[in-house]
């Protein structure tokens, strides 16, 4: 299966220039890479713009979140909606991030509305889930993972709801494990700790429904050059979610090689 390298530029560049020039740079030294999907996710200023730009080449656009009020338009404030991603070529968007669960109170019933509307415009959502510091240390990883995951299992309620098939998920979605603590602080679980808690994560999809099983599940928190061929490695991570070191290319293209050839 090819892996999925993930760019969460999060707030950043500065400039859209900035933007354009990461964009282009990370574009023009992937061409090579086989076995690997790349994927960006620019601020929604520049998502237009960098859509259009990469719209012929092998990158491929996310959001970094939608709207849970409507999927289509309305009185809305601030807001960007599924439809719109939609329109301008985006295809993946990321939902649930800790930053947003954190900042924005991001519920799991706030989540349920955007993964509808994501499925409604045959946008693909790239779920974030882990636990924080307090939580790893008292050993309740998994019991707040199923919490998180819960969202999946709602959606799958509705689907059958709606009489459609529940064997297939209506929806092109990947999991990105990210244990808070490990977000932008250096601090990494072992290889072998994340390969347990993916392989957990798979069993309770599973649960779910077994065309559930086969999931990408990728992995993010401080992954680095250094880091990446380690969890590449691993059979259980389908690929990163790479925030602080996917805003310069060459850190960003050292961690797609390592998993377009991993050992
Ligand atoms: C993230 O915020 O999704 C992330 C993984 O950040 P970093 O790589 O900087 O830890």
């Amino acid at each position: 299966m090819s892996a999925w390298v993930i760019g969460n530029w999060k707030l950043n560049p500065a400039t859209l220039q900035q933007a354009l020039v990461l964009a282009n740079d990370i574009k023009e030294q992937t061409t090579e890479l086989s076995n690997c999907q790349i994927v960006v996710a620019p601020s929604t200023l520049y998502t237009a713009t960098l859509a259009t730009q990469m719209h012929t080449s092998h990158i491929t656009m996310a959001a970094q979140d939608v709207t849970a009020m409507t999927a289509d338009t309305g009185a809305y404030t601030g807001d960007v909606s599924a439809k719109q991603l939609q329109d301008i070529g985006v295809s993946w968007v990321i939902l649930g991030h800790s930053e947003r669960r954190e900042y924005y109170a991001e519920s799991n019933a706030l989540l349920l509305q955007k993964l509808q509307h994501c499925q409604q415009y045959h946008l693909g959502v790239i779920l974030c889930v882990g636990e924080t510091e307090a939580e790893y240390d008292a050993g309740q990883t998994q019991q707040v993972l199923n919490k998180q995951l819960q969202v999946i299992y709602d959606f799958l309620a509705i689907q059958a709801a709606q009489e459609k098939p529940t064997d297939k998920l209506d929806l092109q979605l990947i999991i990105a494990y990210e244990p808070v603590w490990a977000i932008g602080t250096g601090k990494i679980p072992t290889v072998e700790v994340v390969t347990q808690i993916h392989a957990q994560i798979r069993d309770v999809l599973g649960t779910m429904s077994d065309y559930l099983k086969s999931t990408p599940i990728i992995y993010g928190g401080s992954v680095k050059p250094e880091n990446a061929q380690v969890f590449a490695s691993s059979q259980q991570i389908d690929g990163v979610l790479v925030g602080g070191a996917a805003l310069t290319a060459e850190s960003f293209v050292a961690i797609a090689q390592a998993f377009a050839e991993p050992n």
